[in-house]
């Protein structure tokens, strides 16, 4: 609970660098930064940069620069999830070693084809609570022997295939429901406060399916490594936006397997653009950069966001 911790309260601010910040990044990191100093806590940089594809140095740099011109100071050292692989791979042997994880070799394509050739027969197959189908395939059925059979085939063609969690079967090794503490779930208009309301959210992670724990493209997922930094940094409370509200069902479980801290955690509202829909990194109107060549300033900007 926040205010029984003994050791001041550590927060974070975890953008990935494959686009440029918008006033959506700007409301999470002056929270952050408003909780951590109202509580004399910490206040942590993480740059998310496993997608080695997407992220890029320059945008890293764009966020450096837009979150001095806000004014913010974050505590050294920053952590780059790229320089860390080691640590996510120690936590998917982890899962492995537990029997939770599986090879998986559909690729996007297959999956739709196969989902499309299922909903076919009338029944429609689940989503996620991003909108995606659920993995369809059936490795998750298939004996070790045949598992290593494939991987080893797969290995020596080359073929890249993803590591995925026993939804199922992790849901059951945790005793117990499966919960978490938010702060985050207030009336809309209130003053967001990190620190008063605090509720009780029961985790559904198997609204995800089997979830990908390190891919080709990326030897982590998003879910392994934004868990396995949160303890690693001794993060005690998570303030993003409500769109990753469902995805702490993931890390919940996660931890609950891997025997890491719970954080409490804080999922604000989100800002919108004018056409009502999320911000994304292409909105150039509302990215912090442009607002700062039009001639905001980071008093006008923070007038706007908090
Ligand atoms: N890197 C994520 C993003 O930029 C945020 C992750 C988090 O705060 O947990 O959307």
């Amino acid at each position: 609970m926040p205010h029984r911790l003994s050791k001041p309260p550590v927060y974070r601010f975890a953008p990935s660098p494959n686009g440029l910040l918008h006033l959506g990044h700007a409301l999470s990191a002056l929270l952050n930064a408003r909780f951590a100093a109202e509580t004399g806590g910490r206040l942590l940089l993480r740059l998310e940069d496993i997608d080695r594809t997407r992220c890029r140095p320059a945008f890293e740099q764009a966020a450096l620069d837009d979150l001095a011109w806000l004014g913010l100071t974050f505590d050294e050292p920053i952590r780059r999830q790229s320089e860390h692989f080691a640590d996510y791979e120690r936590a998917l042997d982890r899962l492995r070693d537990l029997g939770l994880v599986y090879p998986a070799f559909l690729t996007r394509g297959e999956i739709r084809t196969r989902v499309a050739a299922i909903e076919a027969g009338g029944a429609p197959w689940p989503r996620d609570p991003d909108g995606a189908p659920l993995y369809p395939g059936p490795e998750r059925d298939w004996s070790e022997a045949q598992r290593a059979d494939a991987v080893a085939e797969a290995t020596a063609a080359g073929r890249p295939f993803a590591w995925r969690l026993d939804m199922a079967k992790a849901r059951n090794a945790v005793k117990g429901p499966l919960t978490w503490q938010e702060t985050g779930l207030r009336a809309h208009g209130e003053p967001e406060d990190g620190k008063t309301v605090l509720e009780t959210v029961h985790a559904m992670p198997e609204a995800w399916g089997d979830v990908i724990l390190s891919r080709p493209d990326a030897p982590s997922s998003y879910h392994l490594s934004v868990t396995v930094d949160d303890a690693l940094q001794g993060v005690t409370h998570v303030v993003r936006g409500q769109d990753l509200f469902h995805a702490t069902s993931v890390h919940r479980l996660l931890q609950a397997l891997l025997d890491l801290p719970e954080p409490v955690y804080h999922h604000h509202r989100l800002i919108l653009g004018a056409d009502g829909r999320k911000l994304s990194k292409s909105h150039r109107d509302t990215g912090l950069r442009d607002l700062r060549e039009k001639g905001l300033s980071a008093a006008d900007v923070r007038a706007l966001v908090v």
